[in-house]
């Protein structure tokens, strides 16, 4: 049986590349960018006019005129108009091109407007500017040909507007993986059925799918019942429609726990059966010859969803190109767990101080305890080699809420 530390490793040592696609940009957010966005002009792309205004000559303005005649108003939206000689001023607004021969705007809040006859005047009630006050200086934040977002970033709405922005309305990414999800089980019924005394609901399918259908990663559920032929047979077509197969159920020692027998006879290579941990200590990992990955985990719904949380979602991460960082918590009760196994604590978490996330276990009856799930948020990863882990100690923490992976 191998630990935990290495059952990772060999894990996300399964490199893949699933490739890229070109994707609309409005339907990119929570991809991973697979090309540098480079600015295809200047930020801003010309002299930008910040404040609603006049525009004048910073001479005239220094040399201390402060009377002048409008030439005219230029909105945002319409060529740069030409300032007529330093007596003037046009009248601007904001987003509008700095007109020619002006690197001054005065804002509305420090003018006066008059009329003289038939012209329109401004005097300026301002003692002191700097030259392009109020311009936001063509290429000041980016040059043309800059980078502006580097490949592997996740997009949030914030990369789509500067993706937008330089023109692209479609955008490459790494492609995700297409995922089967397979239970098993001879006692298992949909969940829209009535169980019978001997029957329980399928509940691992939909907890992973919701998992995957919330990463944007295609996915499509099988159920097979604990028959060899079946299992051989399905398995076999469903390792050649889809890169990725998450089974639950039969990787124990029970009498009709086929998977690891079935999976090797059809060419996945066992990479690793059992890992030291509590859950989901029947785990089975492996690869066919075409690398695509088998995820086999125990059925107890708790396992399976550790397992899942635990192995598939970062192994699936990294092969994405995010880099994810495993968290730490605080526990803030002493837990005594004598096995000599990593030991996956369900704890409820709370901020703490400093902004520090504490966790109190809540341990419910092991594995098959389903509904305990809801009582916590995480798992808190408590290594073996210890019988007492002692309240104010930190461990890895992962999230049940992977939204800010999604
Ligand atoms: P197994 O790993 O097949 O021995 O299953 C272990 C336990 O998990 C049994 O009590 C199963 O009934 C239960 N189980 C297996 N698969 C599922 C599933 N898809 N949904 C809910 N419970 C399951
Ligand atoms: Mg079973």
């Amino acid at each position: 049986m191998i630990s935990v530390a290495e059952a990772k490793n060999i894990v996300q040592s399964q490199q893949v590349n699933w490739g890229t696609a070109s994707i609309p940009l409005e339907k990119s957010m929570g991809e991973v960018l697979a090309e540098d966005i480079k600015a295809d002009r200047d930020f801003p792309p010309f002299d930008r006019v910040t404040m609603d205004g006049i525009a004048l000559s910073f001479d005239a303005f220094n040399a201390g005129e402060r009377e002048f005649k409008i030439q005219e108003v230029q909105l945002a939206g319409v060529p740069a108009t030409n300032l007529k000689g330093r007596e003037f001023a046009i009248e601007i607004m904001t987003g509008a091109i700095l007109s020619v021969g002006c690197d001054l705007i005065i804002r509305y809040e420090d003018l006066e407007f008059y009329e003289k006859g038939s012209e329109k005047w401004v005097k300026i009630n301002l003692d002191e500017a700097d030259r392009w006050k109020n311009v936001h200086r063509q290429g000041s934040d980016q040059e043309k040909g800059e980078l502006l977002i580097a490949k592997g970033v996740v997009v949030t709405a914030a990369e789509v507007a500067i993706i937008a922005t330089v023109g692209h309305h479609e955008v490459c990414v790494n492609k995700k993986p297409n995922v089967a999800i397979v239970s098993t089980g001879d006692e298992l019924v949909d969940v829209e059925k009535e169980p019978l005394a001997h029957q329980i609901r399928k509940s691992n399918s939909v907890a992973i799918q919701s998992s995957l259908n919330q990463l944007k990663v295609p996915n499509k559920c099988f159920h097979l019942l604990d028959d060899k032929e079946e299992l051989r047979n399905k398995i076999n077509a469903i390792l050649n429609d889809f890169d990725v197969v998450l089974l639950s159920g039969g990787v124990s020692k029970g009498k009709a726990d086929y998977l690891p027998e079935i999976l090797e006879e059809l060419g996945v290579e066992k990479l690793f059966h059992k890992v030291a941990q509590r859950p989901g200590k029947p785990f089975w990992f492996g690869a066919d010859k075409s690398g695509k990955q088998v995820f086999a985990f125990p059925g107890n719904p708790i396992s399976t969803y550790m397992c899942f949380r635990i192995y598939f979602i970062p192994w699936l991460e990294h092969n994405l190109g995010r880099q994810v960082e495993v968290r730490t918590a605080v526990l803030k009760e002493d837990v005594i767990f004598k096995p000599d196994l990593g030991y996956f604590l369900q704890v409820r978490s709370e901020i703490g101080n400093n902004d520090l996330i504490e966790v109190y276990p809540e341990t419910g009856n092991g594995s098959g305890d389903l509904a305990n799930l809801a009582k916590s948020d995480a798992f808190l990863y408590l290594p073996p080699g210890e019988q007492l882990y002692k309240s104010g100690n930190s461990y890895e923490y992962y999230s049940f809420d992977i939204s800010s992976l999604a």
